[in-house]
């Protein structure tokens, strides 16, 4: 007995306290886990990582693993070594879109948290973190999973009457694809109501699309008297997840081979939550009930505002472009805190891919009525704002701004036809 305390005590005298601390341990064999471990030095608790995204399955720049064996209170550094990714191609892939500002992490896959600023050298970022917990999550933002979009349709239809859970499709890999319909029933048989459409990760590593999505249709099925009046007049289609095999199996999803979801919105699309979405809008289209599509993404690195990319030139005609601008006008009333929406509207064009018009909203825009809105909305991701709370914001913005921008019917003539 003395002899184990006095053994202790040497121990704890000769040896510091780190080498007494258990193994760190990384693991990502989970859904939407990604990570290759380079280095863990046990000494210095450093946990060295590179994305594991196979560039087949769309761009390298989404990680997420796990940590066992943390001493509660110790600090934990981790480096993500974005130096060595690939594009599909072979060529070199941009450390940039690898590395945010400040990470993801959490001690219980629930909540997020930002840690503090990493520290940049070249391509790859180090990142110190306190934990108080003997486990913890770090992920290149706060990760959104098909689990958290089943469970998240199922919660909102068991807690709302007028809530759905559906099935989109079955993926190519055989799994369902969870989206949710929102649907007052006085008006179930009334063919004259509208339809909005709002979906989200057709790229599988901008996880804050999803987060998005989340804050507006929650909103949505809530008592909020704006919502309950934009239930009054339309149906709500979501969709948290589009590419969920990706977003499963850690791949990013983005220019995948041959191409991705946001590139597949043709006659011969090959997706099956492409194929079904495409079935659901033309349906709701041919019965001049869908007035709104919106499409939810993460941008480029540089981005500190939320953006639309709106119609290109060769798309827009007049009454078009004047629905998009007072759908962007009542957004803007709306969205003011954390971000204001920017003024900037960039276009996807024949200039920005030679794919250009199996874009989604471009889809939208070419093959429904003049006086449907189809559009893209930015979220940025490398601010302190781009948390579960702030994306959850703009989403709940974006149902206000819904809300207001359909005051008016649009297939109804405007002051300004
Ligand atoms: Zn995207």
């Amino acid at each position: 007995m003395y002899f184990h305390l006095i053994a202790f005590l040497l121990l704890s005298i000769v040896f510091p306290v780190q080498l007494m601390a258990e193994e760190l341990v990384v693991s990502s064999a989970y859904e939407g886990g990604s990570a290759e471990v380079i280095e863990i030095d046990q000494r210095k608790r450093a946990i060295k990582i590179r994305p594991a995204g196979d560039p087949q399955f769309g761009w390298p720049c989404w990680w997420y693993f796990q940590v066992t064996g943390v001493t509660p209170g110790e600090e934990i550094s981790v480096t993500v070594d974005a130096s060595e990714l690939k594009q599909a191609n072979g060529r070199k892939f941009s450390a940039i879109w690898a590395l945010p500002n400040q990470a993801a992490f959490s001690t219980n896959q629930k909540e997020w948290q930002q840690t503090p600023p990493g520290i940049r050298n070249k391509e790859t970022c180090q990142w110190k973190v306190k934990i108080e917990a003997n486990k913890v999550w770090f992920a290149w933002g706060p990760p959104f999973v098909p689990t958290d979009a089943q469970e998240l349709v199922k919660e909102l239809s068991k807690k709302h009457a007028h809530a759905t859970a559906f099935e989109l499709c079955k993926t190519r890999a055989g799994r369902a694809v969870p989206a949710l319909s929102v649907t007052q029933a006085k008006h179930e048989k009334d063919a004259q109501r509208m339809v909005i459409w709002v979906q989200a990760r057709q790229h599988a590593w901008e996880s804050g699309g999803s987060w998005v999505g989340r804050g507006f249709i929650e909103w949505a099925v809530s008592d909020d008297p704006q919502a309950v009046r934009l239930r009054e007049k339309a149906d709500i289609y979501f969709v948290p997840i589009m590419d969920i095999d990706n977003v499963a199996t850690g791949n990013g999803g983005k220019s995948q081979v041959p191409h991705d979801h946001n590139r597949d919105w043709t006659k011969t699309s090959q997706w099956n939550s492409v194929k079904s979405a495409m079935q659901y809008l033309k349906e709701f289209d041919q019965a001049k009930r869908l007035v709104l599509f919106v499409d939810l993404h993460n941008p480029g690195a540089n981005s500190k505002l939320p953006f639309f990319y709106v119609a290109p030139p060769e798309l827009a005609t007049k009454r078009g472009s004047q629905l998009q601008s007072a759908f962007i006008a009542a957004c803007s009333r709306e969205m003011k805190t954390p971000f204001r929406l920017s003024n900037s509207t960039p276009s996807t064009g024949p200039k920005y891919d030679k794919r250009w018009k199996a874009i989604s909203s471009n889809w939208v825009r070419s093959e429904t009525h003049e006086y449907v809105v189809g559009i893209t909305l930015e979220t940025c991701w490398n601010t302190p704002h781009s948390t579960t709370a702030g994306y959850m914001a703009v989403g709940k913005q974006l149902g206000r701004g819904i809300a207001r921008y359909l005051e008016n019917d649009p297939r109804k003539p405007h002051d300004f036809d």
